[in-house]
């Protein structure tokens, strides 16, 4: 803590482990998040990303080791989970919206159970940030009656409603047609500028560069490798860093 009582760090995992059974798929993970960082995560599929950010909000328990997110301790039996998740913002590969409701709904449902926000104040928040999201004028229409790109945006909106001071990314444009993958990146990109912290897994290289202070690779359940965009694509220091870019670049 600092003079003014604010953690000085948005998140600090401290030799994480997590297994699956007996599947081990976090290994002794540090990871310290400073307040406003933007950090890409990328590596091989199965190597635990997922895993990874599904912890900072306590959708998985760890084993051992430890997770604060903006100070608060999470237990291991899931105690300040709801503590926690009120600070953080989550946004998934597959948009998760709610097809019974419209986009608007979507957007002040958990305004109004979990904040316990008026009706009023709920479509207010929804309309500014969906007019952030450039979206607005969809806002009557169902999930099934949008394209992909337009979807992820609105679950970009519902997330931001909920006044988030961290933002979870896993994989947000892997389910898009490429044509759609730019507007939900411009939109990422402008909501980095804005100044929140966010952890993005994303293989956007383009994306990495443009917004991230770091990018991290994981490999197995470890991260490896941890370094500026300029250094990690410039320079990989790890063999099993150079065969992932090898790859996807
Ligand atoms: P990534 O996101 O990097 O592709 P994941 O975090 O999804 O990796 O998965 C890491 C490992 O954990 C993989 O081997 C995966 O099969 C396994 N795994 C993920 N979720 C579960 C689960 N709920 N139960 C058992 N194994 C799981
Ligand atoms: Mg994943």
């Amino acid at each position: 803590m600092n003079e003014n009582n604010v953690p000085e760090k948005a998140i600090e995992m401290v030799d994480v482990n997590k297994w699956y059974g007996p599947l081990q798929v976090l290994k002794g993970i540090n990871l310290s998040v400073d307040r406003g960082e933007h950090i890409v995560l990328c590596g091989p599929s199965g190597s635990g990303k997922s895993t990874l950010i599904r912890c900072i909000n306590h959708l998985e328990e760890i084993q051992q080791g430890a997770i604060n997110v903006n100070g608060t301790r999470l237990g291991h039996k899931g105690a300040n989970a709801d503590h926690v998740r009120r600070d953080v913002g989550m946004v998934f590969q597959q948009f998760n919206l709610f097809p019974h409701l419209t986009v608007l709904e979507n957007c002040m449902l958990a305004q109004r159970r979990v904040r316990k926000a008026s009706v009023a104040e709920a479509r207010e928040k929804a309309m500014r940030h969906l007019q952030r999201v450039h979206i607005a004028e969809q806002a009557s229409k169902y999930p099934a009656q949008l394209s992909g790109g337009q979807q992820q945006r609105v679950a970009i909106a519902r997330a931001l409603c909920m006044d988030p001071k961290i933002m979870l990314f896993d994989e947000p444009t892997s389910a898009l047609d490429p044509e759609m993958v730019k507007e939900v990146l411009d939109t990422m990109i402008s909501l980095a500028n804005d100044g929140i912290t966010m952890i993005c897994v994303t293989h956007e290289m383009g994306f990495a560069r443009a917004v991230a202070h770091r990018v991290i690779f994981m490999d197995r359940g470890e991260i490896i490798e941890s370094g500026t965009p300029e250094a990690f694509f410039g320079n990989p220091s790890h063999e099993r860093t150079r065969a992932f870019l090898s790859q996807i670049l």
